[in-house]
């Protein structure tokens, strides 16, 4: 452990001009990885070494079937742990968890206990490990729990592994991984909706399984692996611009003469800071036990990904969100910033998540993998019918699950998946399933199909390689992937609607499939009904083509291109039925959700509002006024040598007047946002935002822009999207 130790420090005191980087990161290539990984997590492995046999069967226990755990093991449980943090450097422990903010909360204690004799011991007791009370007085809420009553308690969630954080300043802390409720016991976080859609979806797979035949498998695990879109950008840069500051995306700039048409980004060589950038992020999340995996340049200029190996939603949830914490950590180690905004820079792409989800059984099955026999084949048919019922009868809520402000920038511009949501199944798989509907044969062609030699069940596709980039939700070979979420939003909420979704066709599928004699011939007829119902919502062709926006519109689809509309969809009878049932959300957690998210959406967008106010007074306007000065003294001079000033005339009659018609569209935003503000009620307020205050920022843009055009760069106050998007 020494080499990590003396990296850290190496790492944590360079200047951050990637020089040190490099050298550094070399020391930990190769061998010192498996040792560096899972370095600073309380996993099975150390479980295994440092608890008693049977305090270790009790928590497999707990773990895996969901068995209460005794005060007793939680006690010695919560004792090793302490002694393994302590040994690592730790001081502090937190109950980690994920309010309705979407982001991570965490109150940090010490494990200091005071002795008769004046001295400290460390401890820390099994009820403290278990259950902590923090005050949940400054959290959303949503009207679930009155502020007075400010209690709320986070639970340990033992099947995401505890883990050690470390801070630049040498801190390190014990992370216990936490659901967040309330005193009645409602859900004021992420998480608690998350396992419990997790369980709903194990339990209807499980019947589906049982129904087709099935006799090994115990538990299915919805599985995910979350793709990170990113920028980086100097940080010289970004603390001169209060926009990105204060709103996380720029809200003013001109176009940069190059932008991304070049396509010399994507896959790009990755440059040197970069590179070491990427290598201490990987240092970093393998020490917590991510998977990191994959990292490549992205198709804007600037922007990344990176990919971790797939695991439990949970824990792929709790990771995303230590993803895009560390992200933004070690790039300041770097004198860089991470932006995790869904559309940081106008005219350029933005950053998605790409949300890969499969249903894994415990025996080692993954469900939406086409199989090698008859039966399997079958079975993964059904699950992708499931999977088509599921998404075209609730586009309405997937598209809900991903609405946030910053996402309405990047859908439907000609980068991200349209607001309409299709699934992309490829040509075969496609052809398959209208044969299906048509009671034909599929003829297979060539190696390209299994074949599985029954008559009621079609050869499959082997290799899914048809990939297609446009769709939003697509089916991969073995996996199906949502790429409209956002890059900067956690990826609970879709994947509780997803969970729960699939859920109740299974469900239906499983009722069926139990009263059923024959259940194969029951299998193939829930097949051609699943396919015959909801094809419309399978497209294979371009999405960012105005050609499918006609189209999806002629087959009924829902093309919801706003936040505020989208989030309609969890607030009907529908949704309020749908998740009671699974027992994932009931009516007042759901509803407090739709409440937040709308409140979110007119704070994000007064938020942006603000800022560009006081940039434009403060900054553009000072600027422009300066410019029209020396120009005006220019034009003076000029005439008084009868000197011809014609071009220094008509550069400041368009100066001045694009000032005026800036100073008009200033008003204007600020007469809007003081309107909005003073709305009460929720959505009224929230589409005030959206109709008036944000057109009138969009009006200011352009005219600030359009100055920035005829400015001179060494008056123009805010870095430019030049500097920032390509001096890296
Ligand atoms: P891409 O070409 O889209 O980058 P990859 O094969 O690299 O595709 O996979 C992308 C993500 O999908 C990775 O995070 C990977 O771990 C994840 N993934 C692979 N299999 C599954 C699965 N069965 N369930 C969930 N996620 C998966
Ligand atoms: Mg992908």
């Amino acid at each position: 452990m020494s080499i990590l130790k003396d990296v850290t420090k190496a790492i944590e005191s360079s200047n951050g001009n990637g020089q040190l980087k490099s050298r550094v990161s070399a020391l930990v290539s190769g061998a010192e990885i498996t040792e560096i990984f899972g370095s600073n997590v309380f996993n099975d492995r150390v479980m295994k070494e440092r608890l008693p046999k049977d305090t270790y069967k009790a928590l497999k226990k707990t773990m895996e079937q969901g068995a209460p755990l005794t005060l007793e093991v939680a006690n010695v449980v919560a004792n090793a742990m302490k002694d393994w943090a302590i040994e690592k450097g730790a001081t502090h422990y937190t109950h980690w968890f994920q309010p309705l903010t979407g982001k991570t909360a965490e109150k940090h204690d010490s494990f200091i206990s005071p002795t008769t004799d004046g001295g400290v011991v460390m401890e820390f007791s099994g009820k403290q490990l278990a259950q902590g009370e923090p005050d949940a007085s400054s959290f959303p809420s949503g009207g679930l729990r009155a502020t007075f009553e400010a209690r709320g308690y986070t639970a340990w969630d033992c099947t995401s592994p505890a883990f050690l954080k470390e801070d630049s300043a040498g801190n390190v802390t014990l992370c216990i991984p936490t659901a967040f409720c309330s005193y009645t016991g409602e859900a004021l976080d992420k998480k608690v909706p998350l396992l419990r859609s997790m369980e709903a979806v194990s339990k209807q797979a499980m019947r589906v399984l049982k129904g087709l035949g099935n006799k090994t498998a115990t538990r299915v695990t919805a599985t995910v692996g979350p793709e990170q879109e990113y920028f980086l950008i100097d940080k010289g840069y970004f603390d001169r611009r209060i926009d990105l500051i204060m709103a996380g995306r720029t809200l003013f700039g001109a176009p940069s003469p190059k932008g991304q048409e070049m396509e010399d980004q994507y896959f790009g060589a990755i440059k040197d800071r970069i590179s070491s950038f990427m290598k201490d992020l990987d240092i970093e999340l393998w020490k917590m036990g991510v998977l990191s995996k994959t990292k490549h340049n992205e198709v804007a200029p600037a922007q990344y990904e990176m990919a971790p190996i797939f695991s439990t939603t949970n824990i792929a949830a709790d990771h995303n969100q230590l993803v895009m914490e560390t992200m933004q950590k070690v790039a300041l180690r770097h004198g860089l910033v991470c932006l995790l905004h869904e559309k940081p820079f106008g005219g350029v792409n933005g950053s998605g998540k790409h949300n890969n989800w499969s249903l894994a059984t415990d025996d080692g099955f993954n469900l939406l993998e086409p199989g090698s026999t008859p039966h399997e084949n079958e079975q993964f048919l059904i699950f992708v019918a499931a999977l088509l019922t599921a998404v075209d009868r609730h586009a309405d809520m997937l598209r809900a699950g991903i609405a946030t402000p910053g996402n309405d920038l990047r859908l439907g511009a000609n980068e991200a998946p349209p607001a309409i949501v299709s699934m992309f199944m490829g040509e075969e798989l496609t052809e398959i399933l209208q044969n299906i509907a048509k009671g034909k044969k599929t003829v297979a062609r060539g190696q390209k199909f299994l074949h599985i030699g029954i008559d009621t069940m079609p050869p499959l596709p082997k290799d899914n390689t048809d990939r297609n980039r446009t769709s939003p939700f697509a089916f991969t070979g073995n996996k199906f992937e949502f790429r409209m979420v956002g890059a900067s939003a956690s990826i609970s909420g879709v994947n509780v609607i997803l969970n729960t979704i699939v859920a109740e066709t299974l469900d239906e599928i499983a009722t069926r499939l139990e009263k059923a004699k024959d259940k194969h011939k029951e299998a193939a007829a829930i097949l051609k009904a699943a396919v015959i119902k909801h094809s419309r919502v399978i497209y294979n062709g371009n999405n960012y083509t105005d050609e499918w926006v006609r189209e999806a519109n002629r087959r009924g689809l829902p093309n919801i291109r706003s936040t505020v509309e989208a989030l309609a969809a969890m607030a009907t009878p529908q949704a309020e039925k749908l998740f009671s049932k699974y027992k994932v959300l009931s009516k007042g957690e759901l509803h407090s959700r739709y409440e937040i998210y709308l409140e979110h959406y007119a704070k994000t967008i007064n938020i942006e509002a603000m800022a560009a106010i006081d940039m434009v007074r403060k900054l553009y306007i000072p600027a422009v006024v300066e410019f029209t000065g020396q120009l005006a003294q220019t034009v003076a001079s000029l005439e008084e040598v009868s000197a011809s000033s014609e071009i220094q005339k008509s550069l400041l009659d368009s100066v001045s007047s694009l000032l005026e018609a800036a100073s008009e569209k200033l008003h204007a935003l600020e007469v809007a946002t003081k309107k909005a503000q003073d709305i009460k009620e929720a959505k009224a307020k929230a589409e005030a935002y959206r109709d008036r205050v944000f057109v009138a920022m969009g009006e200011l843009r352009s005219e600030i822009d359009a100055l920035e055009g005829l400015m001179p760069r060494s008056l123009w106050p805010v870095p430019t999207y030049a500097d920032m998007l390509f001096n890296l």
